[in-house]
């Protein structure tokens, strides 16, 4: 796969290059059948490309000219000549796998669907399949490479337009507010703790990085550290989506309205004073959470609200004046014209569900944390060193 991988990334700089010189030369731009076919006459004549399938080939020059086509629209930066560590991934578009040998193995907890892939030009794969899926609907299969050597097969599956009824009048909302120091805030008064993968795993990942930086570059040790280290991050961005889509699958079950507060995270970040709340603010992930969040609301054919942010946390819910004297340390927020008070974060979610205009029926009273969910199928991971003292509090049983 590694081979096939540089010969893919080799394919792409030939192309961009191939583009260039035309375009510089007859000031043509090729369009996507000249590119697809460029990229076969190349195949055909270099016997560097002829380990690819020749669909792999094509859909190189595809990749290169969406690429391009972001580039035209405004979207993106100009392709660049991609290095052979940024080129991670293969696309088998109709024919070249087979998936054959489907069989259940294990017993109980340990129960999983085993395949057998054969990819025409790479070889077999032993596949762990994680839904279910039709097979004559499947219109690609992407191999991908993770840095940390783990593989991942996608199968793309094509399914006709469901006529699905859009959402009636939504009969309950919940209003979200995200902070560091808990996760989320709902206006039901539950809360998720924010658990901070990244700050929990950072001991372990400053000894990795500071190892790597004393082996000698690219030798055999450093790609080792190298990819023990993308194992590490791998690991904490696994946990988060994990916990964000559990969340995001109870709130979608219980409500009809999500409201989230339209938050610009990276010049919150930029903002973030220190560097230990800057760090937070990372590891807190909050655009990933409110994508997933978003999109288990919108999968379930529901709707998703976006209020303005400004002064969530300062507006007073009874009465709607702002507390000007409300600092970052504040937990507790005290309305001086009214004499409200109510936790910070719990009040910031019954506003933004006020300015989304809805009124909860009752305030709740106290803060409860939500326990944990049963698990989506994601791996137990073995755990090891600064990782094993604290077991994260969603890990589902
Ligand atoms: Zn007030």
């Amino acid at each position: 796969m590694e081979t096939q991988l540089e010969a893919a990334c080799k394919l792409y700089n030939t192309l961009l290059h191939a583009e260039q010189e035309e375009y510089e030369e007859n000031k043509h731009t090729m369009n996507k059948t000249e590119l697809r076919q460029l990229a076969l006459d190349l195949r055909k004549q270099n016997p560097e490309f002829q380990v690819l399938h020749s669909q792999v080939a094509q859909q190189v020059a595809d990749r290169f000219y969406e690429a391009r086509q972001r580039f035209f629209d405004g979207l993106a930066n100009k392709p660049k000549k991609k290095k052979p560590h940024q080129y991670l991934s293969l696309v088998y578009p109709q024919s070249g796998w087979r998936l054959s040998n489907t069989r259940e193995v294990g017993l109980g907890k340990n129960n999983k669907r085993k395949a057998r892939l054969r990819l025409s030009k790479i070889g077999f794969f032993t596949l762990i399949i994680h839904r279910e899926l039709p097979l004559e609907q499947v219109c690609r299969v992407c191999v991908k490479l993770n840095p940390s050597g783990r593989i991942h097969v996608i199968f793309l599956v094509e399914e006709p337009e469901s006529q699905e009824q859009q959402s009636e009048e939504p009969k309950n909302a919940v209003g979200v507010d995200l902070g560091i120091a808990r996760l989320a805030t709902l206006s039901d008064g539950r809360y998720l703790e924010n658990p901070k993968p990244l700050e929990r795993s950072l001991d372990r990942v400053r000894l990795l990085q500071r190892s790597l930086s004393r082996k000698r570059f690219l030798s055999k040790n450093w790609l080792k550290t190298k990819r023990r280290l993308a194992k590490e991050h791998e690991h904490i961005k696994d946990f988060r989506r994990d916990l964000f889509f559990k969340l995001g699958a109870l709130l979608a079950q219980e409500y009809d309205l999500l409201v989230l507060e339209d938050l610009n995270t990276q010049g919150l970040i930029q903002k973030g004073v220190t560097k230990r709340r800057r760090l937070r603010l990372h590891d807190s992930a909050f655009s990933e959470i409110r994508r997933i969040l978003e999109w288990q609301f919108v999968k379930r054919g529901k709707t998703v609200l976006a209020v303005s942010a400004y002064n969530t946390s300062r507006e007073c819910f009874l009465c709607g004046r702002i507390n000007q004297s409300l600092t970052l340390e504040d937990r507790i927020f005290n309305c001086p014209h009214c004499g409200f008070t109510l936790d910070r974060d719990l009040n910031a979610s019954l506003v933004l569900l006020r300015r989304a205009g809805w009124v909860p029926s009752a305030v709740p009273v106290e803060l409860r944390p939500i326990p944990p969910l049963p698990s989506l199928g994601l791996k137990k991971r073995r755990q090891g060193g600064a990782l094993k003292q604290e077991a994260p509090p969603f890990r589902a049983g």
